[in-house]
């Protein structure tokens, strides 16, 4: 096993040019890019806008148009109006078989023009290109799960049932008519894709509010949706600041149902303003994973993996690993392992060869990175790498360089969630004290134990208080098993990528019937 542990590596970006497709996209003839509203692209009453940055050079990539409340509720209007089709025939009403279709002409767009999105997370989300082409892959693996599911569960009446003599009752589920999703920077495409699929092949008709860090890969599919054919109004993207554009869409009584993926405390404050309109909402939130490593694992390999995960997207992943508890017996080796891995980082600008840690995404969560960092160790944290700035020749962009500290039990070093390559090793005499430590975060997204004892391994991946438990795996996702959060990271329902995701963007009603009274 150890042979293999040098194989182990970060995710790594091949060289990445903008091809010209992209840029003229960026450059829209000049003008700033608008928001795409029943099927015509705006630029917004406000007359604000805002610039998208490469955040590996901090050079501006677009000038992006603001929507506002007119905006947010003309494209709700345009929604509504989709969705029950005055005059023409209605989104919700459109056989299942073209709406399949039409998601199927747009994977294909999105396949044709492959380099555009890739550019737009690499450039936009400043990611390496070896996770950016991974998350391409969801775009069509996504539309196809969600097409099977909706082949499968038949909307409209359920079986009915006798309630009382002379009386009948049954389900009628359908969609809830117009939703949103609110989505953050780190995974563009791959959390577009999770809302966008289920939420049309259901029935609804949708508002996408792209983060104002990584507006553009939602814009550009807006474009392609279009040339897919999508009828006006079913499919509209308002890019914004959360507090304008964003508090706009959470405001709508129109809006029935929000799918709001972001930090618990954003996702907390949109569910007041929800409960205040009657507005379903769902929230995919940050996490605090843990790994757990026991005994009998080999620490250099194990210790290898658990860089790897930590690092994913620089550690700007929902679900990574910030907290690591390992067995006191193999502790040693498996921190000069891991420090060794972080050590061996390579810190560059993402869209260069060979770069393994690239930029964060923007100045504030550099500042937020930097500050944890402080508060980690003034919490009694031992220091194995000290993180602080990092440059890269020629870049002007906001990198980091990782942070790894030791600590110990009683110290609660690493209490919220840090979205950078940043951990805390944790030394433990037990499985069942490194498992009393995992679960003492109100995070519960996803957390891993690492073991050759695979039966141990589940028995213990099944108690963590997390929606994703895991045996020597992380960041893991597949179509079929939902990926949600407990605690708070996330609720309620059953999480996205299953069958109760499309569930979730439909609303069951009960219908009784009785005989008219003699
Ligand atoms: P964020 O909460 O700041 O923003 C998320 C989205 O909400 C953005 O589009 C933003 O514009 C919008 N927003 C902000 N304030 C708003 C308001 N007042 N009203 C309405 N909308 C508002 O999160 P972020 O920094 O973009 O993303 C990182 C966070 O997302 C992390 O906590 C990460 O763990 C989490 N995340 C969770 C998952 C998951 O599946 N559980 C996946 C990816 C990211």
């Amino acid at each position: 096993m150890a042979t293999a542990a040098p194989e182990i590596r970060a995710l790594t970006a091949s060289a990445f040019r903008a091809p010209a497709k992209f840029t003229e996209f960026c450059r829209n003839g000049g003008k700033p890019l608008g928001g795409f509203v029943d099927g015509e692209t705006i630029r917004g009453s406000m007359n604000v806008t805002f610039e998208t940055i490469d955040p590996g050079t901090q050079e501006v990539l677009a000038t992006v148009c603001e929507m506002g409340e007119a905006e947010v509720a003309r494209a709700v209007a345009a929604a509504q109006k989709a969705f029950n089709g005055q005059g023409a025939k209605s989104w919700r009403n459109v056989d299942v078989e073209e709406r399949i279709r039409l998601v199927n002409k747009l994977v294909e767009l999105c396949d044709r023009d492959r380099d555009v999105l890739l550019a737009c997370e690499i450039f936009d989300g400043g990611k390496v290109s070896e996770l950016a082409e991974g998350d391409f892959t969801q775009i069509r693996e996504c539309a196809q799960y969600f097409s099977g599911v909706a082949r499968r569960i038949k909307l409209g009446d359920g079986e009915a049932m006798k309630v009382a003599d002379g009386v009948k009752g049954f389900t009628h589920r359908e969609p809830w008519g117009v939703v949103a999703g609110i989505i953050p920077w780190n995974y563009p495409i791959v959390l577009t894709s999770w809302f966008m699929f289920p939420a049309l092949l259901s029935g609804n008709t949708i508002l996408i509010k792209p983060a104002e860090d990584t507006p553009l890969s939602a814009l550009y599919i807006a474009k392609l949706a279009q040339e897919a054919g999508f009828p006006a109004g079913v499919i509209n993207v308002l890019p914004g600041r959360g507090e304008i554009t964003g508090h706009a869409i959470a405001e709508h009584p129109g809006v029935r149902y929000i799918a709001f993926t972001g930090s618990p405390g954003v996702g907390q404050a949109i569910l007041r303003t929800c409960d205040r309109h009657g507005t379903r909402m769902k929230r995919e939130l940050g996490g605090n994973g843990a790994a757990i490593v026991l005994a009998d694992a080999d620490p250099e390999v194990v210790a290898r993996m658990v860089g790897k995960y930590t690092n994913q997207h620089y550690g700007q992943t929902c679900c990574t690993i910030h907290r690591v508890f390992v067995d006191k017996k193999i502790a040693d080796d498996f921190i000069d392992a891991q420090t060794q891995f972080f050590k061996e980082l390579k810190i560059g600008y993402q869209a260069d060869e060979g770069t393994q840690l690239g930029a964060v995404i923007n100045a504030t969560q550099r500042r937020r990175i930097l500050q944890a960092e402080q508060e980690t160790v003034a919490r009694g944290a031992q220091p194995l790498l000290g993180g602080g700035d990092a440059s890269v020749s020629g870049k002007n962009g906001f990198y980091l360089k990782p942070s790894l500290y030791r600590t110990t039990p009683e110290l609660n070093v690493n209490p919220a969630e840090v979205f950078h390559t940043y951990a805390t090793i944790c030394p433990v005499s037990s499985a069942e004290e490194a498992l009393q430590l995992a679960n003492s975060s109100p995070y519960g997204l996803g957390s891993s134990v690492w073991t050759k004892d695979i039966e141990r391994g589940v028995s213990l991946a099944k108690q963590f208080r997390d929606g994703t438990g895991q045996v020597n795996c992380h960041n893991s996702i597949a179509y079929g098993l939902p990926y949600g959060g407990q605690g708070i990271s996330g609720g309620p329902g059953g999480g996205v990528n299953c069958e109760e995701t499309f569930l979730d963007y439909t609303q069951v009603k009960a219908v009784y019937v009785a005989d008219y009274p003699a």
